[in-house]
């Protein structure tokens, strides 16, 4: 038997990144790769990256230039290491990575994974500088495969794309330039995916698109069918606990898919449903085709189909044109939605998004200024949602093992990592815990059940 080649993937970026990653390791596996533990002894390395702002797209190219001096030292003791550069950077920026960055060998879009075989083939007979970045006709899922057999286990929480691309163009985002059309992969596809999940080991899965709740596709029936009837089938699956969906786009919040939190047991109360701005003017001038009082009644909404959900969103200060009274309505925005966890970033321009163009760019001290105070918010707003849970019982899933011996990591139903002290063969179990501790990032909680602790 030849030894494997090994093949070191660095992602950056979002979830879907972190699933394209390993649908890459699953196409590279036949072509002969096992996975590296650290890029100092992979034959291949490969980059898989994030454009969505500027300093991702940076923190590539400094990592390239620790990589070139990698690839000199290995080449001095006389094994060869090849490059890659994958993702929505590659897409975006193409050839001009290999003009700036020479040391890479090639160059793939998201929706070029299925040729990385023929790349690599490629570039063993000789060959270098390719750069695939078409969007091909087929399904990128299809191209991929089945997710094969040979990913020996995957990890208690898995994730599923299910839908990808963006038709909406928000004036500020690369999403549908690098990403392409909005796509969603059939039903049938999703499910059988699903079960080889959860013979494998999964007990969570989380359902990823750009815009997830905008998913919808013939059904197992020959019908039309939602997501909220989608996690209805998935939620058959024997051994899935439980399902989560992410990220969604508030005006694809259709009611059923509403009403799902409060009928499907096995869908958890955490939505994540960014807003970006509170008021109505950059609402506008974003193009998200909603207002601020839109979204509020929307959560009203979901917190009447279930009272417990756990809301997480996303904010860009210092949009341009964005006056102080604009993000005084942003605040204003989160202090009445009550956020459970948020994520919040300074406006970047990106090349070739029409805000970018904008004449009424916000100053860097402004950005940095109004991100400094809606962060303190959001901080102090999930700390809060944490205190509530102080003396609390919930069940949780043991998902891998803490930083000291002893101890786990498990997940709340409300997506909080909850430390408590067992053995690591009861990883994939979940077991009832009373929460002792809260903290603005974690709980601290102990098992109920003694057994289970100790089993
Ligand atoms: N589809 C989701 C939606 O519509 O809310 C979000 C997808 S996007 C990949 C993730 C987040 O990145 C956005 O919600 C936004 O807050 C942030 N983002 C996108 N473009 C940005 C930019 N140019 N500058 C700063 N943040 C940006
Ligand atoms: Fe980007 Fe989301 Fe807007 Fe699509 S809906 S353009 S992914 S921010």
């Amino acid at each position: 038997m030849t030894t494997p080649r090994r093949v070191f993937i660095k992602t950056y970026g979002c979830q879907m990144n972190v699933y394209d990653s390993e649908r890459m390791m699953d196409v590279l596996r036949p072509a002969g790769f096992a996975p590296a533990d650290a890029p100092e002894s992979a034959d291949l390395i490969i980059l898989n990256t994030c454009h969505i702002r500027e300093k991702a797209a940076e923190k590539v190219y400094s990592e390239l230039g620790r990589l070139r001096m990698l690839k000199d030292e290995r080449e001095k003791s006389g094994r060869k290491t090849a490059i890659a550069v994958a993702g929505c950077v590659a897409q975006a920026e193409g050839e001009a990575i290999i003009a700036r960055a020479p040391v890479v060998d090639f160059v793939f879009g998201p929706q070029s994974a299925a040729e990385l075989p023929g790349l690599v083939a490629r570039l063993d007979a000789g060959e270098r500088g390719m750069v695939a970045t078409d969007f091909p006709a087929d399904d990128k899922f299809d191209a991929l495969g089945e997710k094969s057999a040979p990913a020996p286990q995957v990890p208690v929480t898995a994730f599923l794309a299910v839908q990808e691309g963006c038709d909406k163009f928000c004036s500020f985002c690369v999403v549908p330039y690098t990403r392409g059309a909005e796509y969603s992969r059939p039903a049938e596809r999703i499910l059988r995916e699903a079960r080889l999940l959860a013979e494998k080991g999964a007990r969570e899965i989380t359902l990823l698109g750009q815009n997830v709740n905008a998913w919808h596709g013939e059904g197992t029936d020959g019908r039309t069918w939602t997501l909220a009837r989608l996690l209805e089938a998935l939620a058959e699956i024997d051994g899935l606990a439980r399902l989560r969906f992410t990220t969604s786009h508030p005006n694809d919040m259709e009611d059923d898919l509403i009403a799902a939190f409060g009928r499907n047991d096995k869908l958890m109360p955490y939505l994540h449903l960014p807003v970006q701005s509170g008021s109505d003017a950059i609402l506008k001038a974003m193009n998200r085709k909603h207002t601020a009082a839109d979204y509020l009644r929307l959560v009203e909404k979901i917190r009447k189909a279930r009272e417990d959900i756990a809301l997480s969103g996303d904010f860009i200060v210092g949009f341009p044109g964005e006056s102080e009274e604009d993000f005084a309505a942003t605040m204003r925005l989160v202090e009445e939605a009550d956020y459970a966890q948020a994520y919040s970033f300074k406006y970047s321009p990106r090349p070739g998004t029409p805000a970018a163009e904008h004449a009424d760019q916000v100053a860097e001290e402004v950005k940095t200024a109004r991100l400094a105070r809606l962060q303190a918010l959001l901080s102090r707003q999930q700390e809060d949602f944490n205190a509530r849970f102080s003396g609390k019982v919930m069940d949780i899933l043991l998902e891998k093992p803490g930083r000291y011996p002893g101890q786990l990591v498990g997940r709340s139903p409300w997506l909080q990592a909850v430390h408590v002290d067992a053995q690591g063969r009861r990883i994939g179990g979940i077991v009832t815990v009373r929460v002792e501790k809260t903290g603005k990032n974690s709980l601290s909680a102990h098992i109920m059940d003694k057994e289970a602790a100790q089993g």
